[in-house]
């Protein structure tokens, strides 16, 4: 097989979840700049219009709708949709999430002040598990339901380094979510894998993007995840587009249940002695 044919996804049907900014733009770019249809979901209908606008200026095959990953009433919609207009659903990206952490504004605008366990507002809870977690198990039951008709599919879920160790500088109720993403993606490549539904996880490290307000433009956040890095710096967006062309093609035909770590070290040792 040829490196061409290895990471070909020509034609593929793609859904990218919360596509319009950060690392699911970047799936989005990925699978569009090499000839897949893709469609990106997103909450933020002006950010929305703009990518699509964006990657169909490029030249890619890029639609746009507006839906919020928590209501699954208009994820099924959603989906049904992209299936009617593709024809079929072949890989799908489970990446939208927010941060509520202390002091952030989510995607909403609602500012989170309480941060610590004892003060956690319950709102902020329920609104990052819905998100980040409940969410990713929506999009996989969806994806699996439609990929089961057509014999197999790709689901990728953006977990993250916050599975795995605990810090201040997110909020409380992230790291549950995401060590929740990392298991439920195992759980569901063990369940899917007969149907010859791969299923893998992403788990970034720090990356610019405009998560919790735009966390890395603050200058001591960004200066916290720079020193920590063994890289001394942190991650481009575009730095993920490799990992997941591989995870969406042929390449990795045999990987299921994995989870790929992109942190440019971070994990290698805690932040305090960073
Ligand atoms: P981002 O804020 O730049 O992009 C997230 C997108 O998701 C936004 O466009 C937002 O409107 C959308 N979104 C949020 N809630 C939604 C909802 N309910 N329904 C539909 N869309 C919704 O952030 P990002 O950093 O690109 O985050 C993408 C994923 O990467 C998240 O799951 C995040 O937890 C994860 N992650 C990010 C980093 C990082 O350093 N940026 C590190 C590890 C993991």
């Amino acid at each position: 097989m040829s490196l061409q044919e290895m990471f070909d996804v020509r034609g593929k049907s793609v859904i990218v979840t919360g596509a319009a900014s950060g690392i699911g733009r970047a799936y989005a770019e990925v699978m569009s700049e090499n000839d897949a249809r893709v469609c990106l979901f997103d909450l933020d209908s002006k950010r929305l219009d703009k990518t699509v606008s964006e990657m169909k200026a490029a030249g890619g095959d890029a639609w746009g709708l507006t839906v919020d990953v928590t209501d699954r009433a208009a994820m099924s919609a959603a989906f049904a949709e992209v299936v009617r207009r593709h024809g079929r659903l072949d890989v799908v990206f489970a990446n939208a999430g927010i941060d509520a952490g202390p002091g952030f504004l989510d995607p909403l605008g609602q500012r989170n002040d309480e941060g610590q366990i004892d003060n956690l507002d319950d709102h902020h809870w329920d609104k990052v598990i819905a998100t980040n977690l409940t969410s990713v198990f929506n999009t996989i039951k969806l994806a699996a339901r439609e990929m089961k008709l057509t014999g197999g599919g790709r689901i990728i879920a953006t977990s993250s380094i916050a599975a795995s160790y605990n810090e201040p500088i997110v909020g409380t109720p992230y790291m549950p979510a995401k060590a929740g993403v990392s298991h439920l993606v195992r759980q569901a490549a063990m369940e899917l894998g007969r149907y010859n539904i791969l299923v893998n996880a992403i788990a970034p490290g720090p990356f610019i993007t405009n998560i919790a307000d735009g966390r890395m433009a603050n200058p001591e956040d960004r200066k916290a995840f720079t020193d920590w890095s063994v890289l001394g710096r942190v991650a481009e967006t575009s730095e993920i587009k490799g990992v997941a062309l591989l995870l969406a093609s042929s390449a990795s035909s045999y990987m299921t249940g994995s989870e790929i770590v992109i942190d440019g070290g971070v994990l290698l040792r805690p932040m305090k002695e960073a």
